[in-house]
């Protein structure tokens, strides 16, 4: 596995690490505190073209390799992981159309999200449904080729301003995806605030009383609405998250060096106590064997090679307990200066903790991935039985 970045993919981190040194740190805890995101900076980012990193040029976007869009997503981590919230549901929304979208769907849709025109969202979750999502309640008909959609949907981060929702339906007891405006009739949200975490990600409670829904936004068919658009999309928001959780845990483990290298007790500084050294090294160790998933992930990506689904998976897991860990540990050498929002790492614990949950929790990533291995197992006994019974003939 390559690791070494390409010229163009080093000029990007520089560009995007100075984007967010620039416009994005010396302000996330100014957003956090006021619990939104200035519209000014997100149509920064899309005229960056950031928002349209994953679209392929042909329909006007930046068309990132797997790499780039996780320096991308690391970098915006770094930064804010509420802003990196955006480019998750929103690349979400682009990986559900570019896969599962028809080609007059994808012209519709794709060039207007690569500019940030619009902005995408990502509806799922239900009031009494979060992890299994096979028991989504919203429900929709279809009649004189119109989807009538009806049900809520709750936790939608960017909920408040999104304008293109991919919503999870069922109907006649076969789960759908379909693409729903803002602007429809019977469309209404209601804004969350006071979260642990990701606070400034503009989370909102969103509706459907009767809304009225065009058929060809439907994205597969139906019975394919979470197995497959569902899955698709996932992947993609592990893929991101994974990345942003290594900038959570640079971040951390960045502001923790600066720190131990300037405040002194005892005499000496405190990156010269032992003791500090060992969460350091630590810290410093699971950043890096969080970089490794994240670019095996990449890597495998890159190649189309199927197994990248279930490396994602492992990367999105191990990347957020090492963000969680490397944030408290982050806090411990900070101290009391550590709790104050003076300083970013008392955000990163709080974002962080959130990672764990979203983006099916790491139990849902535990369930799956020993399932996985437990299959990859037998199949590897399978074989190996054959072997031994063609060698005896
Ligand atoms: C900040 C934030 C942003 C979010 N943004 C979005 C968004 O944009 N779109 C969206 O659709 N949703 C969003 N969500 C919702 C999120 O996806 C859900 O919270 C998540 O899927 C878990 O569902 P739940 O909270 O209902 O927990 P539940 O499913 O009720 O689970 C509660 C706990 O039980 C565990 N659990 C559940 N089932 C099992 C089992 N079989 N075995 C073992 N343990 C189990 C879970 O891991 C969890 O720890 C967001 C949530 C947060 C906090």
């Amino acid at each position: 596995m390559d690791i070494q970045l390409s010229e163009k993919q080093q000029s990007a981190q520089d560009e995007f690490r100075d984007f967010v040194d620039r416009k994005i740190m010396p302000f996330a805890n100014d957003h956090d505190k006021q619990e939104t995101m200035p519209a000014t900076l997100i149509q920064e980012v899309a005229d960056k073209g950031y928002l349209g990193g994953l679209v392929p040029e042909q329909y006007g976007g930046n068309g990132m390799d797997s790499v780039t869009w996780g320096l991308l997503c690391e970098e915006i981590g770094r930064g804010s992981a509420s802003l990196m919230s955006l480019f998750t549901v929103h690349s979400m929304v682009i990986q559900a159309i570019l896969k599962w979208g028809d080609e007059s769907s994808r012209e519709r849709w794709l060039p207007r999200l690569a500019t940030g025109e619009i902005i995408g969202g990502f509806a799922l979750t239900e009031p009494n449904v979060g992890s299994d999502a096979t028991a989504i309640e919203t429900n929709a008909t279809l009649d004189e080729g119109q989807w009538c959609v009806n049900g809520q949907k709750c936790w939608i981060s960017f909920g408040q301003v999104a304008s293109l929702f991919l919503v999870f339906a069922q109907t006649e007891g076969k789960s759908i995806a379909l693409l729903v405006e803002r602007e429809c009739d019977g469309f209404s949200s209601e804004p969350i605030s006071g979260m642990l975490g990701f606070r400034s990600a503009m989370l909102a409670n969103i509706k459907f009383d009767h809304c009225k829904i065009p058929e060809s936004n439907l994205l597969g068919r139906p019975g394919f609405g979470f197995s497959h658009v569902g899955g698709t999309a996932l992947d993609q928001g592990r893929y991101s998250i994974a990345w942003g959780c290594l900038g959570l845990a640079q971040g951390g483990l960045n502001a923790s060096l600066a720190y131990a290298g300037k405040r002194k007790q005892f005499g000496v500084y405190l990156n010269e106590h032992q003791l500090i050294q060992a969460l350091l090294t630590d810290m410093i160790t699971q950043a890096q064997a969080t970089r490794m998933l994240c670019y095996r992930a990449a890597a495998l990506k890159e190649q189309a090679d199927p197994s990248v689904i279930m490396e994602t998976a492992m990367a999105k897991y191990f990347a957020s307990q090492a963000a969680v860990k490397i944030s408290t540990d982050a806090i411990q050498i900070h101290g009391a200066n550590g709790c104050s929002d003076k300083y970013p790492v008392q955000r990163y614990l709080r974002d962080s903790k959130i990672m764990e949950i979203i983006e099916g929790s790491n139990q849902m990533q535990q369930i799956m991935i020993a399932k996985h291995g437990y299959q990859s197992h037998v199949m590897n006994e399978r074989r190996q039985a054959e072997r031994a019974k063609r060698e005896t003939k």
